[in-house]
């Protein structure tokens, strides 16, 4: 089932080569929302999925405006690097507000956004509604969109609005309604989970569960001789509304990103910590076992979005078979390749014999 991802990236670029791109409306990929209090690690959470060390993070309201992150899968190939004076070779962003600009350095990005934080929410504490949206191109990645938040909070500072607590619930609300999103509730390990914010909101719109998973951050910080194991083994009850399970991470702490710690070395603490004091869970935690599971989960939906892909294909299949035939002259390369990849897939993925 792996192999779908790529496959499906493929056919993507195919398509959009060929001027088909809204073939795939019909698979709606989930956005993955981050929610939880103030510090409670999402922005960590959410760099650690990236596998970049980009967005803004801090002891303070750091995010101040949703950040939507879309991920754009590009191959090393990919003419989109073909840049003057040279070209593309790793990852790049570019933001929708300043567009046709390349972000190759991601300290730049973080200022960027920074930056644009300041113009949209101004530079005290106050939050906006207006997005920050960029794009993220990587070989790395699937397509999908992330979204990180302002962080709930109970009391205002001075120089904030005094319902600021709501403004940011219903920001919040805006985000995590759409039936379509995947809900990452943040909680930190040192607190109660009976009193987790995030679980508190996912529940208002996800009664069941069926699309909240529960991240535990801050592993590291818990009291001496406190375990989260009861939680992670789910031998004490959780809350009703976790359906997709909890994870247990541990991102790097403030100091870690004063002193200039790498993603990867931090990936490497987590990975040692989790073997020590949670010797029997380690492989379902930790920031990867986090990635994984996301990944499982878009696979899932994209299967579900498959049978309404499978019609759109039939119909352009015959489509373009009449063309072929229609023809005098060869057919160009592009449709050909084209016609083969929709009956590989449809064989492989679809389990239509269809030649
Ligand atoms: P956000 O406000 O929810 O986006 O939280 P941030 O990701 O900005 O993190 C808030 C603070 O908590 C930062 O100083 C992080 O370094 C720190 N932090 C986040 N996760 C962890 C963790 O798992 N362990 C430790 N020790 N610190 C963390
Ligand atoms: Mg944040």
């Amino acid at each position: 089932m792996d192999a779908i991802i790529p496959q499906i990236n493929e056919i993507q670029e195919l398509f959009a080569t060929a001027g088909q791109a809204n073939v795939f409306e019909t698979v709606q990929f989930p956005n993955i929302v981050v929610v939880g209090e103030q510090s409670a690690g999402k922005s960590s959470v959410l760099e650690g999925i990236v596998g970049q060390d980009f967005l803004p993070r801090g002891i303070d309201m750091v995010t101040r405006t949703p950040l939507v992150i879309q991920l754009n899968h590009v191959t090393k190939e990919d003419p989109k690097r073909n840049r003057e004076p040279k070209p593309i070779a790793g990852d790049w962003v570019e933001f929708s507000h300043k567009r046709g600009e390349i972000f190759e350095d991601f300290k730049k990005v973080r200022e960027e956004i920074e930056a644009q934080t300041v113009k949209l929410a101004g530079d005290g504490k106050n939050i906006s509604n207006e997005a920050i949206v960029l794009k993220l191109f990587s070989s790395r990645v699937v397509n999908l969109s992330l979204v990180d938040l302002p962080g709930l909070v109970k009391n205002p500072y001075p120089d904030q609005p005094l319902d600021i607590e709501e403004q940011i619930r219903n920001l919040v609300l805006e985000y995590i309604t759409n039936p379509n999103s995947i809900i990452l509730a943040i909680t930190p390990a040192t607190q109660d989970l009976a009193a987790s914010e995030s679980l508190k909101i996912a529940s208002q719109v996800d009664k069941d569960g069926h699309r909240t998973l529960a991240v535990l951050t801050k592993l590291d910080r818990m009291d001496n001789g406190t375990n989260a194991s009861e939680i992670l083994t789910k031998r004490v009850q959780l809350p009703r509304n976790i359906k997709l399970g909890m994870i247990g991470v541990v991102n790097r702490s403030q100091q870690d990103i004063q002193d200039g710690k790498a993603l990867s070395a931090q990936l490497n603490t987590e990975k040692e910590f989790l073997f020590k004091h949670y010797p029997g869970i380690c492989h379902q935690n930790g920031v990867p076992f986090l990635t994984k599971t996301l990944n499982e989960l878009l696979m899932k939906h994209i299967s579900a979005c498959l049978p309404p892909l499978q019609q759109r294909l039939e119909t352009m299949k015959s489509q373009y078979e009449n063309q072929v035939t229609s023809f005098d002259k060869p057919v160009n390369n592009k449709e050909e390749t084209m016609l083969s990849i929709i009956t590989e897939f449809c064989k492989e993925f679809l389990g239509l014999g269809l030649s």
